[in-house]
């Protein structure tokens, strides 16, 4: 047999049969962007590393462990991008526009790339739908970014998450609470793994983010941040909450997020399901006040959040919500004979012309298997037009789904009388009702 070569360990293809799915949640991503007045960012795939060792963070695990790093051809270090905010922060600086209004609102859809242990909801490329908002030091955009990406929930039909929010202060508080997380972590040091205890001096608040299970346990009794917090991360998280509040969002506080990369201050937050077993996080994100000013800016307030799709998927699979297949072919048209194929494609070329989409034989076969084929691909409507309907000017519409057939005419009336049977009214009513709306309107 031959030996296909097969795609790579921890990446996955999305097939015609499914794109659909796809493009439904990319919709959805883009529709919440626009109403929430974030416009679309799109970056390089690749970067010079140096970008994420600084902007994501030396202890980060993503930069100690994940990231897909090579020298090019002209000796310089590159990296594939593993997440959107660095990149999306380095756009923004390059182009200088923190120098126009502000606050400056993007969105990206983009794939990532993480060299990680492969599992369900764990890939080594996967995507994101990502939301950053820069010039904003005020609670309201906090709660703002969490709103839109309930938003972004709840128009996929998935209601049942965990809304978690936590406050990790700014470097005033942290610096206390490193003491306290030190001095906690280090009677235990012998426990911790390899990395944590390197994490130890450089940052010990990654270590609560570790994935070992021995770390994860040790790192259950460990000082909470929230009991750190300087007066003004405290009040700003109090007025977070507020604002939450006041948009009616669900939420809890929990004080053990501390988030995986380096970046972030005061708020942080995660969207999280139980229905999607371990990786049940499916967004994640907060503000990183430092960020911008690390890569090279001027000190600005931002903060943003990433979704992964391929967990939103999986997601929207476990609660059965529904996703909507827009690719349906709407008209297949069978031919007997020359003449009435030449009439097939005068008859599509008409249809799509009305933007329906309409299917023909490609493939030189009888009418029989023609329309065996408009049944695989599920038509909603199939014509078969040879000699006799030709020199009639009329066919019969079949209804693939009722079995139920309608005279139509195959001429200059084709389109008109296509739209009455399948819209269920006429067309030139259906037309006239738009005129009219559109004359009230003005
Ligand atoms: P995790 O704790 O699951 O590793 P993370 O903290 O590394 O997540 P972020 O960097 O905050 O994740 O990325 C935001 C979102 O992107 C995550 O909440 C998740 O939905 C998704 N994501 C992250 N890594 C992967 C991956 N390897 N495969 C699929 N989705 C991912
Ligand atoms: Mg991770």
């Amino acid at each position: 047999m031959a030996q296909y070569i097969t795609a790579p360990r921890g990446t996955q293809d999305v097939l015609p049969v499914n794109s659909y799915k796809w493009q439904y949640i990319e919709e959805i991503a883009r529709k919440t962007a626009e109403v929430f007045g974030h416009k679309e960012i799109r970056f390089p795939t690749f970067e010079h590393t140096e970008l994420f060792c600084r902007g994501v963070g030396d202890t980060s695990d993503v930069v100690q462990k994940e990231m897909y790093t090579f020298e090019d051809k002209g000796n310089r270090s590159i990296t594939l991008r593993p997440e959107g905010t660095a990149s999306t922060v380095r756009a923004v600086l390059e182009h200088g526009l923190l120098g126009g209004a502000l606050p400056l609102k993007a969105f990206y859809l983009t794939s990532c790339f993480r060299y990680e242990k492969p599992q369900a909801g764990r890939l080594r490329e996967f995507h994101q739908f990502g939301m950053e908002c820069f010039g904003s030091e005020n609670p309201i955009a906090d709660a703002e970014m969490i709103s839109s990406a309930d938003y972004f929930f709840k128009q996929l039909g998935i209601s049942n998450l965990r809304v978690e929010i936590n406050s990790i202060g700014c470097p005033v508080c942290r610096k206390n609470y490193h003491e306290a997380l030190k001095s906690y972590f280090e009677s235990k040091k012998d426990m911790l793994c390899g990395t944590c205890n390197d994490r130890l001096n450089k940052n010990p608040m990654r270590i609560l983010d570790c994935k070992c299970p021995e770390c994860q346990k040790i790192a259950k009794d460990a000082p909470h941040v929230l009991d750190f917090l300087c007066d003004e991360c405290s009040t700003h998280f109090e007025k977070v909450k507020e604002y939450l509040n006041v948009m009616g969002i669900d939420y809890k506080v929990n004080p053990t997020i501390v988030r995986g990369l380096d970046y972030y201050t005061k708020t942080v937050f995660e969207f999280v399901s139980e229905n999607i077993g371990a990786q049940g996080t499916v967004c994640g994100g907060g503000r990183y006040d430092g960020l911008v000013e690390t890569l090279g800016g001027n000190k600005t307030a931002a903060l943003g959040y990433a979704i992964g799709l391929e967990r939103v998927l999986l997601l929207m699979d476990a609660v059965g919500a529904e996703i909507p297949d827009t690719q349906k072919c709407d008209l297949y048209v069978a031919a007997i004979g020359e003449n009435a194929f030449k009439k097939a494609i005068e008859l599509i070329k008409k249809g799509r012309d009305a933007d329906l989409v309409c299917e023909m034989d490609l493939m030189g076969r009888g009418v029989k298997s023609q329309m065996k084929y408009a049944n695989k691909i599920d038509a909603q409507y199939s014509l078969v037009i040879g000699d006799d309907e030709i020199e009639n000017k009329k066919a019969k519409l079949k209804n693939m789904q009722s079995g139920g057939e309608t005279e139509i005419s195959i001429d200059e009336n084709f389109v008109t009388e296509l739209f009455d049977i399948m819209v269920g009214g006429s067309y030139d009513s259906i037309l006239k009702s738009f005129e009219a709306l559109s004359g009230m309107e003005e």
